[in-house]
């Protein structure tokens, strides 16, 4: 019987695995000996890191979108369906009208903001981590004549250099527009710098300071007045606002919740180098999905899948695994809308922010549309 390897998720990590995998075990699974399917609860994939580009109404929001089976190699399975529980012990994944058996599952289910972990939050907040968000918000930018706009989030969320991002992409949006003098900006952290990473808060920090974009940390939301355009803070004080654009904490998908085999947000807990789920040896976990403590992003996810795929590919030829993932990550830094700056980090050393060009700006434009190659698993 072929070996059962099923990929649960069809974003950036899942995609990314099963077509390396479908790409290196190709002469296992041509003779059956090997079958990868990935089961993922949308047909479609969004490539979210585009939706900065929604916002400012540089490029729309279909330029982001592909069929799943379109990215997908022929020699992966697909199955659409929403799976409610993970049973570890009976090795199979269950949704209300299937069960799915494997021999060894690859967990890459993803992170998503979590807009009731504040009282309030919900109901007057804009958001640029959803298509449907980044779409009302460019719409809203769009009649925007003037006032304060406040950026508020929470951590852990995925991308967390996307709210310093979003802030310089704001001013130079309204500069542009000639209304920068009529809007306040007003960026918070909820740690005493604005960034989690030192580096990148001395960086944000410089062009905020430089660009007159006003900054609060140790800002920690209680609840939000909506009625009353208000954020309340733990330490009692009132923000008033006149559009709000949330990041708020992120949690895990539903199934990991359910299935109780994550941390209370839903994380994973997962071997920083193996990449396999604590306490399991045929189950893998990659992407935003893992407890680790590196960013959520698609590019932690690519560099994961590279080491995973040797693994799994040893593993099916009854080799020993023994690569292991070194904490890399690589993301592009909007500092506007014509220029970026560059950081490339991982568990033992720190980013660094490259210096500002319209070169790096121009590469993050070209990924935008390679990105897609990526998830074939040809870059
Ligand atoms: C605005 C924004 C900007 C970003 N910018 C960058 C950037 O510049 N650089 C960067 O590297 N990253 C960036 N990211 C982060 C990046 O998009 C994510 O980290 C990446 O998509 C994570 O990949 P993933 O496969 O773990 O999760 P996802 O791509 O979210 O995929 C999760 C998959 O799991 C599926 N799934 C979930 N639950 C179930 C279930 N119960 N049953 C079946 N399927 C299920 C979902 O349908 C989805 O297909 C950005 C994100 C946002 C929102």
């Amino acid at each position: 019987m072929a070996m059962r390897i099923v990929v649960l998720g069809g974003g950036t990590a899942g995609t990314t695995v099963a077509n390396r995998l479908a790409r290196a075990l190709r002469p296992e699974i041509r003779r059956g000996a090997v079958e990868v399917t990935v089961v993922t609860d949308r047909d479609r994939h969004w490539y979210q890191p585009g939706y900065l580009f929604v916002v400012f109404n540089e490029r729309p929001l279909e330029d982001f979108v592909r069929p799943e089976r379109a990215l997908l190699l022929p020699d992966v399975g697909m199955v659409v369906d929403a799976i409610t529980r993970i049973d570890l012990e009976r090795k199979q994944l269950i949704s209300p009208h299937r069960h799915y058996p494997y021999d060894v599952l690859v967990i890459a289910t993803g992170s998503y903001p979590d807009f009731q972990s504040v009282p309030g939050l919900a109901e007057v907040t804009y958001n640029f981590y959803t298509p449907e968000g980044a779409e009302r918000l460019r719409d809203r930018l769009t009649t925007w004549t003037g006032g304060r706009i406040m950026i508020v989030q929470d951590v852990p969320h995925k991308c967390p250099a996307a709210p310093v991002e979003v802030t310089l992409m704001l001013d130079d949006y309204f500069r542009r527009r000639r209304l920068r003098d009529r809007v306040e900006i007003v960026y918070t952290y909820p740690i005493g710098r604005v960034h989690a990473a030192e580096p990148i808060a001395d960086w944000a920090k410089q062009q905020f300071d430089a660009r007159g974009i006003r900054y609060e940390t140790f800002f920690n939301m209680e609840a939000v007045d909506p009625k009353r355009q208000v954020v309340l803070t733990m330490d009692g004080g009132e923000h008033p606002f006149d559009l709000l654009i949330s990041i708020p904490a992120h949690k895990g998908a539903g199934v990991i919740l359910n299935s109780g085999i994550g941390d209370e947000s839903g994380f994973i807990p997962t071997d920083r180098h193996t990449l396999k789920m604590i306490g399991q040896d045929d189950v893998y976990v990659l992407g935003d999905a893992t407890n680790l403590p590196i960013s959520k992003a698609g590019s932690t996810a690519h560099y994961q899948a590279e080491v995973l795929v040797k693994n799994l590919v040893d593993r099916v030829r009854g080799l020993p695994e023994t690569h292991l993932y070194n904490g890399k990550v690589a993301c592009f830094l909007e500092n506007s809308l014509g220029d970026a700056s560059f950081i490339t980090f991982d568990y033992d050393r720190p980013p660094k922010p490259a210096a500002t060009s319209e070169l790096l700006h121009w590469f993050k434009g070209m990924y935008n549309d390679l990105y897609w190659l990526t998830a074939r698993g040809l870059m």
